[in-house]
């Protein structure tokens, strides 16, 4: 989601990047429970944590949003009642088996004998539970989801993900229970007290509180929306969220886009107790400095396809660490800059026409672009690596510590300059500080590439060997 932000606010798109926590959950209730302490105390501990790591992964939000700010919960609370006003929200009995993981009341027919969970990745134990709710009328969508599906088939994001949820849909839909009975932690219902808003209507409204719905609705961000999620959520971002809009008659989702699992070699899913090595990201980005912390955000981002899940391994990261990042980018500007400080003051100029090279760097950006546009991370920053070979087989193949004509040195170091600032620029999206530290390093403050001179500051390595990373 960093990567997409700050890759469209770099092309001056109006970009509003909203994240946060889900802190109403009876599983938040219990986590609290479990560390001794107040809910309230809890998730405020929490929200402080994820904005940490958030801050030193470089995810530059524009909006921290928690589902127990009083806007938020003003947000639900006046959702529920006018889906109930409307009636797409009534009060009815019911019971069933029911998963506190995954919030979900599962029909008899998918319970086996052991009374587990049927989600595969879950498989947790059932309970019983029985009583008065209040449920929206999923079942009134089905059709019109299934209209709006066929015929924006490119709105979910990877396709097998499409068509998981449009198999789904077509199975029939089924009214949803929207609150839960007696439970103190949450948002109550308001005309029935003791009801709390069930995480459908609460945890999903989050999206429109976060740009001021209803009063102070931000609606042209709105009708572009992007939600960006993991792929075990996608149903509900998928079938529950766009019926709730339909309900509410607001705009749905442009795109919906679900990442894969980071797993382990063996297909495990990554997680605190599963497989942490270095991607127990709170230990990892508390021990390491901002280039690793950049190396992550690369290696996740240049790792496998993104929307399938990605095996994650520290020899990896470290191979492409090494390869890409130290051997290539880390090279060039290395020796480029030595090179320009040492024979030539620390200054170039552009003395020539530079286009044949800047016409070859257009068609790789323009590339690049098309990957971005189409969530091929990966394939987009390739064409950034594809920049660079060419720029250090360009320093292999006119040596210029043999050039000895002032001129001559000035013109093929230009050139390359040239280059190096372009790969900052599309470098920037993926490695925000990399990209600063390149532009500090020769004394610019922009990506503008219509340079016509650059003076080198100072030189520093931006990938240094690899000494220490935080193993756990
Ligand atoms: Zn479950």
């Amino acid at each position: 989601a960093d990567f997409l932000s700050r890759y469209y606010k770099m092309k001056n798109y109006d970009v509003f990047f909203l994240t946060g926590n889900d802190e109403n959950s009876v599983k938040v209730e219990e986590a609290a429970r479990k560390a001794n302490k107040e809910t309230k105390e809890y998730v405020d501990q929490m929200a402080i944590l994820f904005k940490d790591i958030w801050n030193k992964l470089y995810i530059e939000y524009d909006k921290f949003i928690r589902t127990t700010d009083e806007e938020h919960v003003r947000t639900a609370t006046y959702v529920f009642q006018k889906l109930f006003e409307e009636g797409y929200i009534y009060k009815s009995f019911y019971e069933g088996w029911y998963c506190k993981n995954c919030e979900t009341f599962w029909p008899k027919s998918k319970v086996g004998e052991d009374k587990k969970c049927p989600n595969v990745e879950c498989q947790r134990e059932l309970e019983w539970l029985k009583e008065d709710n209040y449920f929206f009328k999923l079942s009134a969508f089905q059709d019109r989801l299934i209209e709006f599906y066929e015929n924006n088939p490119d709105v979910i994001f990877p396709k097998a993900r499409y068509n998981e949820v449009l198999s789904f849909i077509k199975m029939g839909l089924q009214d949803i229970s929207v609150s839960r009975k007696n439970v103190e932690w949450g948002i109550k219902v308001p005309f029935d007290k003791e009801y709390t808003i069930y995480v459908w209507i609460d945890a999903l409204t989050n999206y429109i509180t976060g740009i001021g719905y209803p009063d102070n609705f931000k609606a042209h961000y709105w009708e572009n929306v992007h939600h960006i999620m993991g792929k075990d959520i996608i149903r509900f971002h998928a079938v529950i969220w766009p019926s709730i809009l339909m309900a509410l008659k607001l705009p749905l989702p442009k795109k919906i886009i679900a990442h894969g699992w980071l797993i382990t070699a063996s297909k495990e899913k990554i997680s605190k107790s599963k497989g942490g090595d270095i991607f127990n990201l709170k230990d990892f980005v508390f021990s390491n400095p901002p280039h690793l912390i950049m190396a992550l955000r690369y290696y996740l981002l240049r790792e496998g396809s993104f929307g399938e899940d990605i095996p994650v391994s520290l020899e990896r990261f470290t191979q492409i660490y090494n390869s890409e990042l130290a051997n290539n980018f880390g090279n060039l500007v290395s020796r480029v800059l030595a090179i320009i400080q040492k024979n030539l003051d620390g200054q170039v100029y552009k003395q020539t026409d530079i286009s044949s090279l800047a016409n070859i760097i257009d068609s790789f950006t323009s590339k690049y672009y098309n990957y971005v546009e189409n969530y091929e991370f990966s394939k987009a920053l390739e064409m950034v690596v594809e920049i660079a070979n060419i720029l250090n087989k360009k320093i292999e193949e006119n040596k210029p510590w043999e050039i000895n004509d002032r001129e001559k040195l000035n013109n093929l170091m230009f050139e390359l300059i040239f280059g190096i600032v372009n790969i900052a620029k599309l470098l920037y999206p993926a490695l925000p500080y990399t990209s600063k530290k390149i532009l500090e390093q020769i004394g610019l403050s922009s990506f503008d590439t219509n340079i016509e001179k650059v003076e080198i500051k100072y030189r520093e390595a931006l990938f240094p060997t690899i000494k220490n990373i935080v193993k756990t």
